[in-house]
This record gives C-alpha cells, structure tokens and sequence, in this order.
C-alpha cells in the first residue's frame, strides 16, 4: 500500500536500458526509433494521470507500426521474468532492487527473493509476481517499461487484477495507503473487550480529494476485493483490542511491582506497539489505523 521510491533510479534505468537494447530481437524491433522513443518504451514514466490522454500524445509514434509489431517485447518480458542468472539483469533482481518488503496493491503479503541450491549451483527465486500495470496484450508496447512493471503478490496478479480493465491506483506515483482508512464497527471494539467475540466487519474509506483519483482508489478497493481480504483478518485488529484494553493501567501497575526490570515505556513499546513501528510489514496500514481507533474509542 505504500508508495514505490526507486532506489538508485539512475543505476536501475541504466541497467534495464541496456538489458532491452542487448537483446537482438528488441533491436531489430525499435531500430527505427530515436533514442528518446527507445527511452520511452523502456525507462521513461508513460503515465501522467493529469491528463488522461498523455499515454496517446507521447506514444503516437506508434500508430505507425501494425498492431502486433510491439508483442516481441511480451514474449521478452517472459525471458525477463523467469531468468535464472541473478548475475544478469532480470525480474529477480529488479523486484530485489526496488528494496520492497510487502505487496504494494494490497498490503498483506510479503516479498521476497531466495536463493535455492540446484545441483551445483544457487539460483535466485523472487517470492512475488510482476503485474502489467496496464495490460501487456492491450498495450504490447509497455510490457518492459519500468514504470508498468509492478512487483505484487499473486493474488492481487493472477486473482484478482487480471480478469478487470479498471483503473487503479500505481504504486509508482500514489500511495495507497495516504487514500484510504480501515475502520471497525464500534460494537465490535466493545464486544471484543467485554465478550470476546469475534469483529464482524472491516470497513474500508476512500479519503481521496481530488477528484480524478477518487474513482481510482475506489477502483483500487474494488478491483483488488479488499475489503473482503481484509475481513479474512479480523483476526489481527481483535489481537490489538485485546492488547490495548487487557494491558491496562491497572496491570501495568502491577507490572511495576513485581520489579521485573521492565519500564513501562519498554512494555508499551514491546509488547503492546511491536506491532505497530515497522511499517515495512504485511498489514502496516490495517493495525496503523485500527490501533488510533481504539485509542479514541
Ligand atoms: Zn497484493
């Protein structure tokens, strides 16, 4: 749900540049173009959501090629998602680079890239999927453009996302979770202290102001199901109640004196905010705006 920040962006560029223009097939393909029009294939920004013609004004030059001139790079970008070398430029290493723990779509599962030892040797699996921002097969002329390749989880890919044209939001430019806000029901915060019951729904709000983002953060919400998603976690929001109203300042008192050696910042911020610091972490956004809920509850 976080805002993708490129690190080393110049380094990364470079290096997907050259990666593209050593591929003799993508060379004969974009022989003709400028170098400028090579750049925006590959590693300049497509997308300005400010104006919503912006892809066809700065990629007019490709109405003058047939329509399947560009699906070489669809079959290139699968050579770039499966390459096995971590030596060589190649999905693994792009998603490790981009030094991202957590789906940014959706905020719930991690990433990450392993090595595995085969036979003699180590190769680098990447623990995550690279989505097509905008659809390979409708826009074949993105399918290695940097800032069309999104590292997320396979659900959010291959679930939910591929099967519906909608906009939604890209984690290049916008962070999810500066959009939305997660929110219980009140009598559920009530029943969890008092009676243990389970949290019967998670709702979730859509803060955007500006207008041509509004309709995308509900894309968002929508198109990547999660509201239900999340409502398979209530789990996680019931554990922070419990923490929050159990450890209360009568047992933090009784805390003190069994001089255990523990302060009460130290319990507050180990035990009961661990949860809460890192937001590199599955959920981040979810337990941040639970937690300040419950606080003012
Ligand atoms: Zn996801």
């Amino acid at each position: 749900m976080k805002k993708i920040i490129i690190p080393n962006i110049e380094y990364i560029k470079k290096q997907h540049y050259d990666y593209c223009l050593s591929d003799s097939d993508i060379l004969s393909v974009t022989n003709n173009l400028s170098e400028e029009q090579r750049k925006l294939l590959f590693i300049e920004k497509p997308f300005d959501f400010s104006r919503e013609n912006c892809l066809s004004l700065k990629y007019n030059f490709i109405n003058k090629f047939p329509h399947d001139y560009f699906s070489i790079l669809i079959k290139k970008y699968n050579k770039f998602r499966t390459a096995k070398n971590k030596k060589k430029w190649c999905g693994t290493q792009f998603i490790e680079s981009l030094n991202i723990d957590v789906c940014p779509y959706c905020g719930m599962s991690y990433f990450s890239v392993v090595k595995k030892k085969r036979q003699n040797e180590y190769i680098y699996i990447a623990e995550a999927t690279i989505d097509h921002y905008l659809p390979k097969e409708k826009f074949p002329y993105l399918a290695l453009n940097l800032y069309n390749l999104i590292p997320s989880c396979s659900a959010c890919n291959t679930l939910y996302k591929t099967t519906d044209g909608r906009k939604i939001i890209n984690p290049y430019f916008n962070a999810v979770e500066d959009c939305i806000k997660f929110k219980l029901d009140s009598d559920d915060i009530i029943n969890v202290v008092i009676h243990n019951k389970n949290i019967n729904k998670i709702i979730l709000e859509n803060l955007c102001n500006n207008s041509n983002m509004f309709e995308y953060v509900d894309n968002h919400i929508e198109v990547l199901n999660l509201v239900n998603r999340y409502n398979k976690r209530t789990n996680i929001a019931k554990s922070l109640i419990k923490k929050k109203f159990w450890y209360d300042n009568v047992f933090i008192n009784q805390l003190k004196n069994l001089d255990i050696g523990i302060s009460e910042c130290e319990f507050e911020d180990f035990i009961i905010k661990q949860d809460l610091y890192n937001s590199n972490e599955p959920f981040a956004k979810y337990k941040k705006d639970v937690w300040r809920q419950i606080q003012y509850n």
